[in-house]
């Protein structure tokens, strides 16, 4: 037993280093160290003897099955569980797993979305095992599972998941700093892998009026639902003191988290009634975003063990903040430096300038591909709603790195800065870019935070796999344009000073330091000619454009099969999604509003009849007004469900997916407006005892 709960659980359900080196023979140890750092395929030999060592471990631990876990294109994991029994003759059985069950499956891959890549390629589909991440067991109501991390690909290889085109693009970046750096003299650098820390904020609501609300269940935000007296006017919640509820969850989501070898470190009340945050120290890409999956699996099962639900939609309630994830995000070399954090040498100065301009131009080349790269339906309702960032990607630096860009920008020398520390970058050094309180701006979806940028667009309930796998892509190929550069170049350090100044003085329209949510950043953004795009469905075209396609290609990151499967798919998602918010509510509408708006206004007017028989000529003004209000928002409420209706009936009629998109984008969503408008101004007025859900005080501040 450690010192402490923490040492006691962390880990403890991982078959992670310290577990592989203990139970694995010395030599296939080192084979499979070798294997992970050069990224080549498993032998056999090595697969059986892992295999055999995994499994004994999780027998120990009472595991029944095993499972290949993956992160088909739906966003969310999946796993198929066999178990270790093989018949042994006479009746018995015997437990075995093997190298080949350990390295390959075969789930069918029929019933994911693939984008029409099955009609291409054959229905099969192979998961195989990510040996950079480490297997884990999973104990819940099933037993205890043990889980393989894998890539899912079809039959001729082409990427069914969200894990492969991460774990490409992650090679291509490493192949692509490698080189500038080499070209800058370094010799010893083998690797660059890029770190990612995600932060991710949740609501908690309680579970049984959660259970009231089909709009929560089948779609996890409310459709329905006026403001309450108090919203989060008061910025009281941020911050705040943890309820004891919240606080005896927050700690079982810890240990649960620490178990399976996350590092949950931070958490805290985000600014909305019910809203909170847990954030991770950060891991290499692909390993933060198998983290984060399950993040967010545990996060929905711990609530339901303290009788609450987790809602990771992007905007459960309207006129409250919805929920986002940060992805902070940087660049780390195999001999440890961080290669965005300003250096203590003028050489790491100028390393540190460069791969800065690395990440600016390709924000500023690629803002439609990494709006995109952030977006989900939800995330509609954030971007550019003057909460969350604005839809216009932009990059904030902050004061002290803008002045050294300025002065770069002026004179190709940066000889002061505004601590008053020489800087040349040939000269001196560079001063700390301190992560200081004052250096926040909440409203920028691109921060410079000191060492690392971050990614603050990103929608809550996505999976950091499709962000990340776009930020490694535009900054591998940018970092590759630079790498020709400075290789052809006689001297390297004047080529780089030169790329740098280049660099900078033609992505600066990209920066931004001011208020992103101001009306004249719009303009100003305009006037720049950077794209704002409104919603998810306008960015999509950014992933098959022929500069995309192109980029990926050249990159061994996704092919034009590949590519235009997620573009089928983002236009897929979209209508489905808007499709059931739209179909609950009518339902809801139908079934529940109309049917108790009618029983109050008929128990309105039988009082106001019975009022008029007790006593002639008494005043019933205020009753029949609100008799009047009601029944007209009714009838309003009753012509707008049926328009709704008739809407969703066409849009499925739609073929083109592209076309069905912008169908539910343009018309299903105005007419969703149109019917959640009565009903809202319908229930402040209708007694609380006709109204037949949970209203928004009861969910926000009653947990
Ligand atoms: P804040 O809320 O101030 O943005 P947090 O501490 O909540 O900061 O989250 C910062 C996140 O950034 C953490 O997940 C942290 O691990 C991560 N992070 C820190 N340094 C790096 C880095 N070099 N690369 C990637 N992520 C990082
Ligand atoms: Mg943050």
């Amino acid at each position: 037993m450690g010192q402490n709960v923490i040492e006691d659980v962390f880990a403890k359900d991982v078959f992670n280093d310290s577990v592989m080196r203990e139970r694995l023979p010395k030599p296939i140890y080192k084979k499979l160290k070798k294997i992970m750092a050069e990224g080549q395929d498993l032998d056999m030999e090595v697969a059986n003897a892992v295999a055999h060592a995994m499994k004994e471990w999780a027998l120990e631990r009472g595991a029944t099955h095993y499972t290949h876990w993956f992160q088909p294109m739906t966003g969310i994991t999946a796993e198929k569980h066999d178990s270790f029994i093989q018949p042994a003759g006479e009746g018995g059985v015997m437990l075995e797993f093997s190298g080949k069950e350990l390295v390959k499956g075969e789930p069918d891959a029929s019933s994911f979305p693939n984008g029409g890549i099955r009609d291409t390629c054959e229905a099969r589909g192979y998961t195989a095992w990510d040996c950079t991440s480490p297997a884990f067991l999973k104990e819940d109501a099933a037993g205890v599972i043990l889980c393989i991390p894998t890539a899912f690909c079809s039959y001729t290889g082409e990427a069914l998941d969200k894990k492969t085109p991460l774990l490409r693009s992650m090679e291509a970046i490493s192949a692509q700093a490698v080189r500038v750096l080499k070209a800058l003299g370094n010799e010893t650098v083998k690797e660059v892998s890029c770190s990612v820390g995600p932060e991710q904020e949740y609501f908690l609501v309680d579970r049984e009026k959660y259970l009231q609300r089909e709009d929560l269940i089948f779609t996890g935000r409310t459709l329905f639902g006026a403001m309450p007296p108090k919203g989060q006017e008061m910025d009281d919640h941020y911050f705040g003191t943890l309820k004891e509820k919240i606080a005896a969850y927050m700690k079982e989501l810890n240990e649960e988290l620490w178990k399976l070898g996350i590092l949950a470190k931070t958490q805290h009340n985000e600014v909305a009634p019910a809203q909170h945050e847990l954030a991770p120290i950060y891991a290499t890409a692909n390993i933060a975003t198998d983290h984060n999956q399950l993040v967010m699996e545990v996060m929905k099962k711990v609530a339901k063990r303290h009788d609450m639900e987790c809602l990771l939609h992007e905007k459960p309630f309207a006129g409250v903040n919805g929920s986002g994830k940060h992805d902070n995000w940087s660049l780390v070399t195999d001999d440890g430096q961080n290669l965005l954090e300003p250096g203590k040498t003028p050489h790491e100065n100028m390393q540190f300038l460069l791969f800065l301009a690395a990440v600016i131009r390709a924000v500023d080349e690629n803002a439609g591909l990494l709006r995109l790269s952030a977006s989900n339906p939800g995330n509609d309702h954030r971007l550019g709603a003057n909460e969350a960032p604005p839809a216009i990607i932009s990059i904030y630096l902050g004061e002290q790195l803008q002045d050294v860009v300025d002065q770069l920008i002026a004179t190709g020398e940066a000889t002061s800065s505004k601590t008053g520390e020489k800087l040349h970058t040939g000269v001196s050094t560079l001063p700390d870019f301190m992560k200081d309180a004052t250096d926040r701006n909440r409203t920028s979806p691109f921060a410079f935070t000191g060492n690392k940028f971050e990614f603050r667009m990103v929608a809550s309930s996505l999976s950091i796999a499709g962000p990340n796998t776009i930020l490694n892509t535009i900054v591998a190929d940018v970092l590759s344009d630079f790498a020709d550069q400075l290789e052809k170049a006689e001297n390297a350090k004047d080529a780089a000073h030169d790329l740098i100044k280049k660099t900078l003085t033609d992505h600066q329209r990209v920066i931004f330091n001011g208020n992103g949510y101001s009306d004249g950043w719009v303009k100003e953004a305009e006037k720049r000619g950077l794209p704002n795009m409104k919603t998810m469905v306008d960015a999509v075209p950014e992933i098959v454009s022929e500069k995309t396609v192109e980029m990926f290609e050249r990159l061994g990151v996704m092919n034009r099969v590949e590519l235009e499967a997620r573009a089928e798919i983002d236009y897929e998602t979209y209508a489905k999604a808007i499709n059931i918010e739209a179909k609950t509510m009518v339902e809801m509408a139908g079934k529940k509003f109309i049917p108790a708006i009618i029983a109050y206004v008929t128990d309105l007017a039988a009082s106001i009849n019975e009022i008029k028989a007790a006593c002639e000529g008494v005043n019933v003004e205020v009753q029949t007004d609100l008799l009047k209000e009601a029944s007209d928002l009714l009838a309003q409420a009753q012509k707008a469900q049926n328009a709704l209706k008739r809407s969703i009936a066409e849009g499925a009629k739609k073929t083109d997916v592209a076309e069905q998109a912008k169908f539910f984008k343009d018309v299903v969503k105005a007419d969703m407006d149109a019917l959640r408008t009565p009903i809202d101004a319908l229930e402040p007025i209708v007694g609380k005892e006709y109204w037949p859900v949970p209203c928004y005080a009861d969910l926000l501040f009653e947990v």
